[in-house]
């Protein structure tokens, strides 16, 4: 199935100039929602995973059904003060300031195979600060996957060394 045509581009969303792709249209039709999240599951089938992480909020929404086909737990990463328990945080820089993400400390015990799922892969700051957490806690992130990614953001750099898979590319 062609993903891509299932996803909706928003001129000058969320700033001018910004063209967002908009993955809600993806997900109210049934068959692409499907599609999307057996094709990440079976991504991951062959690297034995203990947790699903996705960060706030898109990650969620994909990250769930993923860790549900695979039989394994889900662990949120949300924006500061969202979770309830101890957390550990991690404060990374955006083009114009800093951005903090967040995760249970006892989310990931030490030595768990980790898999991060989120959306979409823009500039690779909020998934490289996911894999900091993860790591703090000493989990080890065996595959990172995404619904969409900005091959033009050139994000991937900085996520050398990880597995990163994606299923639409823009370029
Ligand atoms: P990054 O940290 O890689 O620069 O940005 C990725 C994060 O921002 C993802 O969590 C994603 O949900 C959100 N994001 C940035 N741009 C877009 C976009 O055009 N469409 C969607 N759906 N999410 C975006």
């Amino acid at each position: 199935m062609d993903l891509s045509k299932k996803i909706r581009e928003i001129e000058d969303f969320p700033k001018p100039g910004i063209g967002f792709k908009d993955i809600t249209t993806l997900l109210k039709d049934g068959e692409a929602f499907k599609y999307t999240v057996d094709c990440i599951s079976e991504n991951l089938r062959r690297h034995n995973v203990d947790i699903i992480v996705g960060p706030e909020a898109r990650g969620f929404i994909l990250g769930t059904p993923v860790a549900y086909n695979l039989g394994v737990g889900f662990v949120p990463i949300r924006k500061p003060g969202k979770l309830p328990g101890k957390v550990e945080s991690y404060e990374y820089s955006l083009e114009y300031g800093t951005d903090v993400l967040e995760i249970h400390e006892d989310a990931i015990t030490k030595g768990m195979r980790v898999a991060i799922v989120d959306d979409l892969l823009a500039t690779g700051g909020t998934v490289a600060a996911a894999t900091k957490l993860i790591e703090k806690l000493g989990g080890e992130v065996v595959s990172i996957e995404f619904l969409i990614e900005l091959d033009f953001l050139d994000g991937r750099k900085k996520l050398d060394g990880y597995n990163v898979n994606t299923l639409v590319h823009y370029s």
